[in-house]
C-alpha cells in the first residue's frame, strides 16, 4: 500500500462511507472517462459496493469492449431519475466541470446525493464535489484510479488492468503525446504484467475506420489550410460533408491530431460542423503553446495541449473569435534559430 494525498485519503472515506455508487464522466466520452468508469466499477464492486455507471451519451463502438463486465447506461430521463434515487453517492470521473456531464447535470439539481470528482483536467481545477481528487499532473484519470486501487490494497484482476490501458493508452496518443511521462509509463508496465496484450488493445480501440470517415478525413485535409507561416494548420468540415459521408460529430476523432506532425507547426485547430449552427472547436499544440486558457475563455477547457469548446453560430464566427488569438499566442513565441546554409 503507499500513502495517499489528503484528497485521495477523502476520496477513500467517501468510498467507505456509500455502499450505492452511481459513476458517470463528460459527454462525448472518451477512452480515459470510460476506462476511468469501468476499472472504478470494479474496484468498488471488489469492495461489496452496488455501482452503477449512466452517462449523457452512447459509447462509442470503439469502446464497446469495455462493458463487457460493466453495463454502461446512456441518458433516459426515467430511467437517470430511478438511478438518482437508487444511488447514495455519484462520482464524477474525467470531469471537473458540472456542465459537461451533459443532461445528468439537471437530474442533479433534483437530487442531493454527495458528489466526489475525480479528475485531470486543469480548467476547473476546484472541482464541483464534496471531495475532489483533481490532478492535472496525471497523464490520465485512469493513473489516479489506479492509484486508488493500489491505495487501497487491492489487486489489479485483467479487467481492471485492460480498462486502465485503455485510458492511460487513450489519452497518452498512444503514448506520445506531451503528458507522457515515466509515471505513464511506470504503470503501463505493470498494467502489463497482469495479462494484457497492447497490441490487441491498441487494434480494439483503432481499427473503426470505415471507408466512408477515411474519405471524409482525406476530404478535410486535402483542404487544410496553413497560416502564420506555416505554424498554425487550420481544418474545416462543413455539415454537407459530414451528411455527404454519413456521418457525425464523434467521427472526427483522431482528425486534429494528423497534422501535427507537419514541420514547424505550432497549433493545429478544427472547425467541426456535423449539426448546422454548433461548431465544435478542437485545439492542439504541438507543445510550446498552451491551447487551454484560449478555450475556457470561451466557455470550454482541457488541458495545456489539447482543448476544445462548443460554440453557437456559424463556423466563419467561430474562426473570428479563435484564429487571431491563436496567433497572438503563436506570435509571442521564440523563432526557432534559421537553419545555416
Ligand atoms: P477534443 O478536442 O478531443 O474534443 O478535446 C480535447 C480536450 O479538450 C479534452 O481533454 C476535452 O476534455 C477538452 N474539451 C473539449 N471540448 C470541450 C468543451 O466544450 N468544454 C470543456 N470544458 N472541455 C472540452
Ligand atoms: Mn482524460
Amino acid at each position: 500500500m503507499t500513502a495517499a494525498t489528503a484528497d485521495r485519503q477523502a476520496l477513500h472515506d467517501f468510498v467507505a462511507r456509500h455502499t450505492r455508487l452511481l459513476l458517470t464522466t463528460h459527454v462525448n466520452p472518451d477512452g480515459d472517462g470510460l476506462g476511468s468508469e469501468v476499472a472504478m466499477a470494479l474496484w468498488l464492486r471488489s469492495l461489496g459496493k452496488q455501482v452503477r455507471v449512466l452517462n449523457d451519451s452512447l459509447v462509442p463502438a470503439a469502446f464497446t469492449f469495455l462493458t463487457r463486465r460493466v453495463p454502461i447506461e446512456t441518458f433516459e430521463p426515467d430511467a437517470a431519475e430511478r438511478a438518482f434515487d437508487e444511488a447514495d453517492a455519484l462520482i464524477v470521473l474525467d470531469v471537473s466541470n458540472r456542465q459537461r456531464i451533459g443532461r445528468l447535470a439537471a437530474v442533479l439539481e433534483r437530487h442531493l446525493v454527495p458528489i466526489a470528482v475525480v479528475d485531470h483536467h486543469v480548467t476547473h481545477a476546484q472541482g464541483f464535489g464534496a471531495v475532489n481528487v483533481i490532478e492535472p499532473e496525471a497523464s490520465a484519470t485512469g493513473e489516479i484510479v489506479y492509484g486508488l486501487i493500489r491505495e487501497s490494497g487491492r489487486e489489479l484482476d485483467p479487467d481492471i488492468a485492460e480498462a486502465l490501458y485503455v485510458a492511460l493508452m487513450t489519452d497518452t496518443g498512444s503514448f506520445r503525446f506531451s503528458n507522457t511521462d515515466s509515471h505513464a509509463h511506470h504503470m503501463a508496465a505493470d498494467l502489463l504484467t497482469h495479462g494484457l496484450d497492447p497490441q490487441r488493445i491498441h487494434a480494439l480501440v483503432h481499427a473503426h475506420a470505415s471507408a466512408a470517415r477515411l474519405r471524409f478525413f482525406g476530404e478535410v485535409l486535402a483542404a487544410l489550410e496553413l497560416r502564420d507561416d506555416g505554424r498554425i494548420v487550420v481544418l474545416d468540415a462543413a455539415p454537407e460533408q459530414f451528411r455527404k459521408h454519413g456521418l457525425v460529430g464523434a467521427d472526427t476523432e483522431g482528425l486534429v491530431d494528423m497534422p501535427r506532425n507537419i514541420a514547424e507547426v505550432e497549433a493545429v485547430v478544427l472547425f467541426s460542423e456535423a449539426e448546422p449552427g454548433k461548431v465544435k472547436v478542437s485545439m492542439r499544440s504541438t507543445g510550446r503553446i498552451a491551447v487551454d486558457r484560449l478555450a475556457a475563455s470561451l466557455g470550454g477547457g482541457g488541458h495545456p495541449h489539447a482543448a476544445g469548446v462548443s460554440l453557437r453560430g456559424p463556423r466563419a464566427d467561430a474562426r473570428g473569435r479563435i484564429l487571431p488569438e491563436l496567433s497572438r499566442l503563436v506570435a509571442a513565441l521564440p523563432r526557432p534559430p534559421e537553419p545555416r546554409p
